[in-house]
């Protein structure tokens, strides 16, 4: 399988190249040339663990033979604490498909845990080193250090606003004792700090020099692990019910999961539609229903790596809207990055999209959730998950003949502060894991928004790697 941009303009690359370049360098998203075609697998595949299953449906999208590729999916589901990694549960009138039991316990840990192996697997092959930079506003952070940690060929930079993650998230990647792993704490918001990773990317002398490589959702390595899950759910469940088909609901952010969920259903798993979850930040909500692409403020949530205006994996589901055009994406970016909004034309039936239903909590509705579910059915919601979960309900009003899994996309025990709004005291949301590094050391530098500043940072540690 071979990897074009978005936008056109770079000649196409292998899935290993892809993987190591994360975004096209005409400033694009990498996609595969085709999406295969699975329908005719699908009864052999039923069956399958989830390890199996992950191997059969990736395949198809490397380059790698398939005993590379189970070993590199056996060790990355092995840290997981659940057997099944991805378990599914009944939850009143919908499926909960738990995607925490990884080592930071949210669901950035399926895709990352795998694309460390993968880039160390790579890296190996060809004898070559990776400076990694990313930023995060959380969970991101934590799970791509924890994917990368103890591997030699790997060094990596997370930026992250200094003083507006919460305490947990900061300590979940600053007490990590690994020299290849440096957190800088950036005078400023998290647009600033992905601003200043934009500027390495686009400064291709710089990305050259130092073999920059990306970990933020705009890998295509991330998006192709989580396909797997979707793949898994759809077909667990259709052999569980017999229903033909299943919905999923997806607390959204930068529109990489539920991309996943968007491919796996071209690929011919039995998906219906998917239900995109937004909170306050709904610019893909209002995009969804009417038509109109258009930022506004971010807004502070109880569900903050949903907190999103730019959703960076959106560049590729236009376009395929766009019908494969890169001229037309280019065009329709350039306008977006400029501060104009963004209108589609509708489909014939007055929707914008079919296979997308899209729906926004507001944040009374995530904190009725989480109560509701745990009152019913003494489940414990992460706020993000209740946001996804709010939509569901909203969908099974009106529509109840295909089953909904709902993405369980973080465990409770990370958002203590929204249990606590939605609960009270009484009910406390802990996890061994976190309880473990409160009493840790941390570590982290300061850092200024200067992306010149960055790159000597960056480039004094990546000689000392070499050396
Ligand atoms: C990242 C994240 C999301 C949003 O996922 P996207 O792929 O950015 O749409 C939702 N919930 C949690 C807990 C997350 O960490």
């Amino acid at each position: 399988m071979k990897y074009i941009s978005t936008r056109g303009e770079d000649p196409p690359i292998s899935f290993s190249a892809a993987v190591v370049e994360g975004l096209a360098r005409d400033g694009g998203l990498l996609l595969p040339e085709t999406i295969p075609d699975v329908r005719d697998s699908l009864d052999t595949w039923r069956h399958l663990s989830y390890a199996e299953l992950a191997v059969k449906v990736m395949h198809p999208f490397t380059d790698f033979s398939e005993e590379r590729l189970k070993d590199l999916v056996e060790r990355s589901v092995a840290s997981f604490r659940h057997p099944e990694v991805t378990p599914l549960r009944p939850c009143g009138d919908m499926w909960i498909l738990e995607l925490f039991h990884g080592p930071t316990l949210a669901f950035k840990d399926v895709a990352l845990q795998f694309l460390g192996n993968v880039f160390e697997s790579i890296l190996e092959e060809q004898d070559a080193t990776m400076n990694i930079v990313g930023a995060t506003s959380g969970d991101t952070g934590s799970a791509a250090i924890c994917g990368v940690q103890g591997k030699k060929r790997l060094r990596i930079f997370m930026l992250h606003p200094d003083g507006r993650t919460s305490l947990l998230q900061r300590k979940q990647m600053t007490t990590v004792q690994d020299e290849h792993v440096h957190n800088l704490a950036v005078s400023g918001t998290f647009d600033d700090c992905q601003g200043m990773v934009k500027t390495l990317f686009n400064d291709l002398a710089f990305r050259d020099q130092v073999s920059l490589g990306a970990v933020n959702s705009i890998n295509w390595a991330r998006v192709m692990a989580q396909i797997v899950y979707y793949a898994y759910a759809s077909l667990q469940i259709t052999s569980k019910t017999g229903a033909s088909r299943v919905r999923f609901s997806v607390p959204t952010g930068n529109f990489g999961d539920i991309f996943a969920g968007w491919i796996a259903r071209r690929m011919g798993f039995p998906i219906g539609r998917l239900i995109l979850a937004t909170n306050t930040n709904d610019i893909l909500t209002r995009f969804f229903t009417s038509g109109e692409y258009r930022m506004a403020e971010v807004v502070p949530t109880i569900s903050p790596s949903m907190d999103i205006q730019i959703a960076s994996n959106f560049e590729r589901y236009l376009y395929y809207r766009l019908n494969e055009c890169g001229t037309s994406v280019r065009t329709c970016m350039h306008d977006v990055a400029a501060g104009h909004s963004l209108k589609l034309p509708l489909l014939s039936d007055g929707h914008v999209d079919d296979e997308i239903e899209a729906i926004s909590a507001s944040e009374q509705d995530t904190l009725e959730s989480m109560r509701k579910v745990y009152q019913e059915q003494g489940y414990l919601l992460d706020p993000h998950t209740a946001v996804g979960v709010h939509a569901a309900k909203e969908c099974n009003k009106r529509d109840q003949h295909e089953p909904i899994v709902c993405l369980a996309t973080a465990h409770p025990a990370k958002f203590p502060e929204a249990v606590a709004m939605a609960l009270g005291a009484s009910v406390e949301a802990r996890h061994p894991v976190l309880d473990a590094i409160s009493e840790q050391p941390e570590r982290y530098d300061p850092m200024v928004i200067d992306a010149d500043v960055l790159k000597a940072y960056v480039l004094d540690r990546a000689r000392e790697g070499m050396a």
